[in-house]
């Protein structure tokens, strides 16, 4: 393998006007903290980012940078002197690896060095004149080749590529500040929190659970999806914030008509969240609503849910199509995990009729029936937080019924 280094670009990081500074050294630090144990250097550079591979495989480099969001691009180059004797031996030798069968091709030159003193055009037409001379199997192509050779010619040193490969995109982890996603352990909302990091906002999660009117494999989904998604956090960690549901999923059985009861269950959902999200700093709640998905996630639903809180709800996902999510789900590795068969406390009882237009009247009506406030409060108080890393083996299955039990003696 001839490539030596890996060309890191960062797309729109470097129009950030006043928090480009922060913007660049939050990505420095992630691409840092990703590399950690592999054999490679990092040069930094202004609006770059050069790993020199060392003796390091490529595709466990590439692998890693395929976790950074605010990266928009990456190509393995070959790098050498900027000198056109040397230039051409490498070009050559380079399109001699890559094109072993009779392929079209076309140089581009990029001259970021103006002092260099020949202009590109001629650079251009200089190099693949003398692969051309010296190679069996090209044909000029400058339309449409089937492979590019591109030279970028910077102070002392030139770049050659020829493939351009799409990154994540997006901010670095953390530099939009902090959210609570709610997770459950569906396919949609580890895709919304995936999005909403990809965006620069880092995540604690937050689960309502039942157990054991519940199965606790239903729980042990959601530290499985939580681990899916720290490797794209900076330490590779997240917290996740376990809420007993139990009561007030009884007392929402109890005391609301059955119409009403996905409202009334995602208003308290609501309302933990945000005693949540104001105790952990964040400053907004995400979720995995999608418009039209079901009775609870019509616009109207949405309104009169949204009306117990003040933080903004993002919803990632709220244009998508379920075939987009789901792809992007198998892509993140999620989505054998979130299509195992155990039902959280949203599943396990579904109304004949949901109400697809609730009223906030009316759900305020019918929450007068009980007194929520105190079960919100012991719920809020008796959540379990863990922290997580990708790497966690913790089995909640081997350990109880009870995710409440079971967290307190870990
Ligand atoms: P998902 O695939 O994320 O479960 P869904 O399409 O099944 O979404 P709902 O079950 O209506 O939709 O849930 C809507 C959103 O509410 C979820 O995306 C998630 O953000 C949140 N949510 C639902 N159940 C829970 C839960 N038990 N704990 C935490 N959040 C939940
Ligand atoms: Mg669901």
């Amino acid at each position: 393998m001839l490539y030596n280094q890996i060309l890191v670009r960062f797309g729109d990081l470097t129009l950030k006007g006043k928090n480009q500074k922060f913007f660049l050294h939050s990505l420095y630090k992630l691409v840092a903290l990703k590399m950690e144990g592999l054999n490679v250097e990092i040069e930094y550079q202004y609006d770059r980012i050069f790993i020199h591979l060392l003796n390091e495989n490529p595709d466990l480099v590439i692998e890693r940078l395929n976790l950074v969001s605010g990266i928009s691009s990456y190509s393995l180059v070959v790098s050498c002197k900027d000198d056109l004797d040397i230039m051409k031996e490498v070009a050559l030798e380079l399109m001699k690896e890559v094109a072993k069968k009779p392929t079209t091709f076309k140089v581009n030159t990029k001259r970021a060095n103006k002092d260099f003193p020949i202009h590109s055009m001629e650079i251009t037409k200089y190099i693949s004149a003398y692969v051309l001379s010296h190679h069996n199997n090209l044909i000029v192509d400058v339309h449409n080749p089937e492979i590019s050779l591109n030279l970028e010619l910077r102070k002392g040193v030139c770049y050659m590529y020829n493939t351009e490969i799409r990154a994540l995109g997006g901010f670095p982890v953390g530099v939009a500040g902090k959210g609570l996603l709610m997770l459950s352990g569906g396919i949609d909302s580890p895709v919304a929190g995936f999005m909403a990091m990809k965006q620069g906002i880092e995540i604690e999660c937050v689960h309502f659970e039942s157990t054991p009117l519940t199965s606790i494999e239903s729980a042990q989904k959601v530290v499985d999806l939580v681990k899916k998604l720290a490797k794209y956090a900076p330490d590779n960690q997240i917290r996740l914030h376990f809420v007993p549901f139990k009561e007030l999923h009884q007392a929402l059985l109890k005391y609301i008509p059955e119409s009403y009861n996905i409202t009334i269950m995602r208003r308290m959902m609501l309302r933990i969240s945000s005693e949540l999200a104001k105790r952990e700093n964040c400053l907004c709640i995400i979720n995995g609503e999608s418009v039209g998905q079901v009775a609870s996630q019509t616009l109207g639903s949405m309104r009169t849910i949204n009306a117990v809180t003040e933080f903004p709800i993002l919803r990632p996902l709220c244009t998508f199509d379920k075939q987009d999510i789901i792809r992007i789900s198998k892509k993140m590795d999620c989505y054998d995990v979130s299509i195992r068969p155990f039902e959280d406390c949203c599943t396990v009882y579904v109304p004949k009729s949901p109400a697809t237009a609730p009223k906030i009247e009316k759900a305020e009506l019918y929450e007068s029936y009980f007194d929520y406030s105190t079960l919100v409060k012991e719920a809020v108080e008796n959540t379990a937080t863990i922290t997580l890393s990708k790497d966690s083996d913790l089995d909640l299955t081997l350990l109880g019924l009870e995710v409440r039990e079971v967290v307190k003696n870990l």
